[in-house]
């Protein structure tokens, strides 16, 4: 029978609370190393009281090399397992994952990370920056695998986007849900977090309040919270994303007012409502939306009921006809299978990994056979990286984050940045998607050969 969490089910057999892989995408070469650093008796809720990531937190720690740990997956019956994430790793040319295990509450914190190249240098404690995500334990591991690492490769495009000194990586946590209260599970996530080198935001799967908390207690490696200076970051996404859609109408229809066009949403959550919201107030246009939670949907009708607001079932989002798509939801929801039955102008949202695609590669592909079917769109992380100027201003300025210097940037970045794109791409000939990888990858994977 297939296993469903075997790096979980190796981690616990092995003993091992660290598992970690990493590849070099100029060489090819792989990496692997694991290790036993912490007893279950550590209470996690003294991180930063009694011990911080550089103290020794096992009576016995152990450490493994490459061979043993490429023996411990073939002992337990893994080597698919193994291969299959080498195999992801080159295909997305990431730098790595960090697994951080702990058995007693059945957490696996993975730190999936595509690239520091942006980072290395910026004198910061983090030199990734990307959001922290919860898979429930339900999900296959694989899957979480999979979706971390999407991110964490659109987190070193969106930075470079953004023009922000930071890599890209993406933190997934693949366990049940963790209450707001509980110190010893999120003082265990805030280590990780800090042995990982970057700084996050709540992602789906997360509430605000873990900024709040964490900052609180643990980290200062985290942005976002509703106690913050600029608060939680799907209100500036959401700002950054209209911007977005304007200029494309601009561009594909020469107006960009969008009264007459009609929006379909999907997703009504931290940035699907405020888009929605902006859509009403700013442009009065005629919108569907749809979402698995219909409290959501019936609070923007209640919160505006003179909105021409429809409302269509989330099984058949993708069969509704509409000017504009705004996914604002889950990821991976359009593949070759759903290109040709899609009737949109337009494709602009926020969801991360709108395309089902593992690599740049197999993007910029299914983002042409949507231009060849006349629907105007770009790879998301050219308009929906707002949320990581805001959690940029808050890291690197605290308290003193501006809102008015955040939102010159996301006019510049995702209005003036996105008109830029989709002119340049229509002079070259080809699609906004290709155009954003070329103009972004030169800085993500330099020429670094040595001069002679
Ligand atoms: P959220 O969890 O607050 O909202 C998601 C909404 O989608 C929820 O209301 C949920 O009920 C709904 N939903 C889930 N499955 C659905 C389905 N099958 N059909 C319709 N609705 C469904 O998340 P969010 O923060 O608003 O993020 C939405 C997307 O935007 C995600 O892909 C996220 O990664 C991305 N994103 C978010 C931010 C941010 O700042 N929050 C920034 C950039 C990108």
């Amino acid at each position: 029978m297939e296993k469903t969490h075997p790096i979980r089910e190796l981690m616990d057999k092995e003993s091992l609370t660290c598992l970690s892989v990493s590849h070099d995408w100029r060489s090819g070469r792989i990496c692997w190393r694991a290790s036993y650093e912490w007893d279950d008796s550590i209470s996690w809720a003294d991180y930063q009281k009694t011990f911080t990531i550089e103290s020794c937190l096992a009576a016995s720690p152990r450490y493994f090399g490459h061979a043993t740990v490429l023996e411990m997956f073939g002992s337990n019956g893994s080597e698919d397992v193994r291969k299959e994430i080498e195999e992801l790793l080159k295909a997305g040319r990431h730098q790595g994952i960090d697994f951080f295990r702990e058995p007693s509450f059945d957490i696996t914190f993975m730190n999936n990370m595509h690239s520091n190249i942006l980072g290395i240098r910026n004198g910061m404690h983090a030199i990734r920056a990307g959001g922290i995500r919860r898979h429930p334990l339900a999900d296959p591991e694989m899957e979480v695998i999979v979706d971390g690492l999407n991110l964490a490769r659109a987190m070193s495009f969106k930075n470079g986007a953004a023009e922000i000194p930071f890599g890209g990586c993406k933190c997934t946590v693949h366990s049940d849900e963790i209450s707001m209260g509980d110190m010893e599970r999120l003082g265990f996530l805030a280590y990780c977090l800090d042995r990982s080198r970057f700084f996050t935001g709540p992602d789906m799967g997360f509430p605000p309040e873990l900024a709040d908390v964490f900052h609180e207690h643990f980290t200062a490696n985290i942005t976002g919270g509703k106690k913050g200076p600029l608060g939680p970051t799907g209100t500036p996404t959401a700002y950054g994303v209209y911007l977005a859609i304007k200029a494309a109408a601009e561009f594909r229809y020469g107006d960009p007012h969008l009264r007459e066009k009609k929006v379909l949403i999907q997703g009504l959550g931290a940035v699907g409502y405020p888009l929605a919201e902006l859509l009403i107030k700013k442009e009065r246009c005629p919108l569907i939306v749809s979402d698995v939670d219909e409290a959501v949907i019936q609070r923007l009708k209640q919160d505006f009921p003179e909105a021409d607001v429809t409302e269509v079932d989330p099984g058949v989002v993708l069969d509704t006809p509409a000017d504009i798509f705004a996914p604002c939801a889950m990821g991976g929801i359009i593949s070759d299978e759903e290109i040709p039955r899609l009737k949109y102008d337009i494709i602009f949202g926020s969801a991360n990994n709108v395309l089902a695609a593992h690599s740049q590669e197999e993007e910029i592909a299914l983002a042409k056979r949507l231009a060849e079917r006349d629907i105007l769109y770009q790879v998301e992380w050219v308009h929906n990286i707002a949320g990581v100027m805001a959690g940029y201003e808050e890291y690197m300025h605290g308290e003193e984050a501006d809102r008015g210097r955040l939102y010159a940037h996301i006019e510049r970045v995702c209005g003036e940045g996105v008109r830029e794109n989709l002119r340049e791409a229509e002079r070259l000939g080809i699609t906004p998607t290709e155009y954003a990888y070329r103009k972004i990858e030169k800085r993500i994977y330099p020429d670094l050969t040595p001069s002679s």
